[in-house]
């Protein structure tokens, strides 16, 4: 079974989130194992202070070094492989499924969530294995980040989801976004479900669907596929079911 760690100033943030849904019955059927640590815990000092001013001077608090180094550390026993660290920061790499994927390869993965203006360089460097980011944009806090990613994660873990076809076919799992999806009625608002998917003939559904998801990517996100880099057996799909996309 994987274990994620969250370590966090927030504890009770990401708990809530995690014990919900598919991820709250992963974690009850052992599928998977989520802990989330308060840093606070482990600030050894007599008011539990995590942060302190930038040496330097400039806006805002820093997190310190120790109490995050002292919170790691509780995770594993001496001798223990140390389990993969990532920081969640918006200098870090950008998320995607690739990643989702990688990571939920490993025992164990532990999410470091920086707050205020960010945790102090020198904790970076002796503990942290990779940083990411979810996006060009600053939060307050790594929280979220944090949550996104070990929901991203878990959903990729065997028997978390009922079917792997649930991802296998998903947006970004093989590069391409995902076919529109429809459900009951068949006519919404004067709008039909597209007749193939009513007619029961599967070979015709998973080529349509397969069209479309080409179609979209190519129009949506032309930085994912261009015309001129679909494989043969693509384009003639393409060609032949001109009509009905
Ligand atoms: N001063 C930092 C900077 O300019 O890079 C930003 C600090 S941010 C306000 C506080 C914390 O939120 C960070 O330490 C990080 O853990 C988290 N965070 C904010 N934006 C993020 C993003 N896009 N991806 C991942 N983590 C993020």
């Amino acid at each position: 079974m994987m274990r994620i760690d969250i370590l966090t100033l927030f504890p009770e943030m990401c708990e809530t989130v995690m014990n919900e849904s598919i991820i709250g019955r992963a974690q009850k059927s052992g599928k998977v194992e989520i802990v989330c640590t308060n840093i606070r815990d482990y600030a050894n000092n007599k008011h539990n202070k995590v942060d302190d001013t930038p040496y330097g001077g400039g806006m805002g608090m820093v997190m310190a070094a120790e109490p995050i180094y002292n919170a790691y550390k509780s995770l594993y026993n001496e001798g223990e492989e140390k389990p993969h660290l990532v920081y969640l920061s918006p200098k870090g790499k950008t998320f995607n499924q690739q990643k989702a994927v990688e990571l939920s390869k490993l025992p164990r993965l532990v999410l470091l969530c920086g707050h205020y203006e960010g945790i102090d360089e020198r904790v970076i460097e002796e503990i942290v294995d990779e940083e990411i980011s979810i996006g060009d944009f600053v939060l307050t806090g790594g929280e979220l980040p944090a949550l996104a990613v070990a929901d991203a994660v878990c959903r990729m873990l065997p028997g978390v989801l009922s079917d792997e076809l649930c991802f296998s076919e998903e947006s970004h799992f093989d590069g391409l976004l995902e076919y529109p999806q429809y459900t009951r009625p068949a006519v919404w608002m004067d709008r039909q479900v597209p007749e193939v998917l009513l007619s029961g003939n599967h070979a015709n559904i998973e080529k349509w669907r397969r069209c479309k998801s080409l179609k979209i990517t190519m129009e949506k996100r032309p930085d994912m596929l261009k015309q001129e880099n679909l494989d043969e057996k693509d384009k003639k799909l393409l060609k032949k079911f001109e009509d009905c996309l």
